[in-house]
C-alpha cells in the first residue's frame, strides 16, 4: 500500500512538472483491490503531498479512512472503477488544451497524434461533485469502450491505464491530440501560460510595483484597483497571447470553464477604451481587463492573483477558440452561480488546508 501512495505522489510531481497538474487542481488514484482505491486528498497542493495523505476509498459507497477528505471528485473515479474493471490508476487534470476543446459543444474531438487519427469523447457537463458528472462520464466510458482517455465537459480530462504509465501517457497524448485540434480547426496556435509584466502589492497601505519603471497610465489602473477593491492585496498583469487576443477584439466573456467561473467570476467585460476600465472593477469579478493591454488579474494573496491569472488564460484559449469554432457550450448562468458561490464559501478553509 505505501508502494501505491509513494507512486501516485511521484506520478503528481512528474505530471506538476510538464504542466498538466497545476495547484490543488485535478486528483490521482490507484486501484488497490477489489473493492478499493487510494486517492489524492482535496485541497492539497501537489508539492506538500506525503503518502499519509493519500485517501483509502470503498469503491461500493465512497467511505473512506483516515483525517485527510478525499478529492471531490472520488464519485467520478469510483464509477470508472466499476466500469473498466482492467483499470488501475487514474488521473483526472484540468489540463490546457483539453479542456478547451471540450468546450466547443462537440460530442467527440476528431484530432490527430503524430501520424495516428484520435478520437476523444466528450462527457456531458454536470457540477463538480455531483452524482450526475459521474453519472456523465460512465456514460461516455461504456459507451466508448475502447477510449482510455475522455475530456469532461467545461472542465478538464479523465485518463486510464492498466497502470500509471498508461494513464500518463493518455494525459500526455490527449494534449498534444487537442493542440493539433485547436491548431488545424480553430486557428489557435498559442503558447499556454502567465505572461506577467506590471504586477504590484500592498505593503502597510503603499502600492509596490514589480518593475520599477511602471508607466504612470498602468499605475493608474492600479491605483483605481486597490481604491475600489478593499480585498485586493496583489494584482499580477497578464499578458499573454490568448489573453492579449481577448483584450483587444471581445468585449464580455462567459464562462466556458467551471473554474473560470469560479475563481473569475460568472462573465467580465472588456472596455472598449481606456475611459472605461473604473466602471469596469467590480466585487466578485477578479479580473480588469486594459482594452488592447492584456489583464489585471486580483487577489487577496499573490497565490490568489496568481492562481485567477492561470484559469484566466485558459478561459481566454477557449474564448478564442469559441469565436473561431463559431459554436460553444456555455455554463449556465445558474451554474455560474453555483460555482461562484461555492468558491466563495469554502476557499478560506480551502487555502488554509493547502499551507
Ligand atoms: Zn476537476
Amino acid at each position: 500500500m505505501l508502494k501505491a501512495r509513494e507512486q501516485i505522489i511521484s506520478v503528481s510531481r512528474d505530471l506538476h512538472e510538464i504542466g498538466l497538474l497545476v495547484r490543488t487542481w485535478g486528483n490521482i488514484s490507484c486501484r488497490v483491490d477489489a473493492g478499493h482505491f487510494l486517492v489524492t486528498p482535496s485541497g492539497i497542493q501537489y508539492e506538500d503531498l506525503t503518502p499519509e495523505m493519500i485517501v483509502l476509498v470503498n469503491i461500493k459507497d465512497l467511505s473512506y479512512e483516515g483525517e485527510y477528505l478525499p478529492s471531490s471528485e472520488s464519485k467520478v473515479h469510483a464509477a470508472a472503477y466499476r466500469i473498466r474493471p482492467e483499470c488501475n490508476f487514474i488521473i483526472h487534470t484540468h489540463q490546457v488544451f483539453a479542456s478547451c476543446a471540450g468546450t466547443l459543444g462537440v460530442k467527440k474531438i476528431f484530432t490527430y497524434f503524430e501520424d495516428e487519427d484520435v478520437t476523444i469523447p466528450v462527457a456531458r457537463y454536470a457540477l463538480p461533485g455531483t452524482d450526475e458528472l459521474a453519472k456523465n462520464v460512465a456514460h461516455t466510458l461504456k459507451k466508448y469502450k475502447d477510449s482510455n482517455g475522455i475530456i469532461m465537459a467545461n472542465h478538464g480530462t479523465l485518463c486510464l491505464g492498466d497502470n500509471y504509465k498508461e494513464a500518463v501517457y493518455e494525459a500526455e497524448m490527449m494534449e498534444t491530440a487537442c493542440n493539433n485540434f485547436l491548431v488545424d480547426v480553430c486557428k489557435m496556435d498559442v503558447t499556454q501560460g502567465v505572461e506577467a509584466l506590471f504586477g504590484s502589492h500592498l505593503e502597510n497601505g503603499k502600492i509596490v510595483y514589480d518593475v520599477k519603471d511602471t508607466p504612470e497610465r498602468v499605475r493608474q489602473i492600479h491605483e483605481m484597483i486597490y481604491a475600489k477593491r478593499k480585498d485586493v492585496n496583489f494584482i499580477v498583469h497578464n499578458k499573454s497571447d490568448a489573453v492579449m487576443m481577448v483584450s483587444r477584439i471581445a468585449d464580455h466573456m462567459r464562462p466556458l470553464l467551471d473554474d473560470f467561473a469560479q475563481l473569475i467570476g460568472t462573465g467580465v467585460r472588456i472596455p472598449a477604451n481606456e475611459g472605461d476600465i473604473y466602471a469596469n472593477i467590480k466585487k466578485n469579478v477578479n479580473v480588469v481587463f486594459a482594452p488592447n493591454d492584456g489583464a489585471y488579474c486580483v487577489g487577496s494573496t499573490e497565490d490568489d492573483a496568481t492562481a485567477v491569472a492561470i484559469v484566466l488564460d485558459k478561459g481566454c484559449i477557449a474564448y478564442m477558440a469559441a469565436m473561431r469554432n463559431g459554436e460553444a457550450h456555455y455554463l449556465s448562468f445558474f451554474e455560474c452561480l453555483k460555482m461562484n458561490r461555492h468558491y466563495r464559501k469554502n476557499y478560506s478553509k480551502l487555502a488554509d488546508l493547502g499551507k
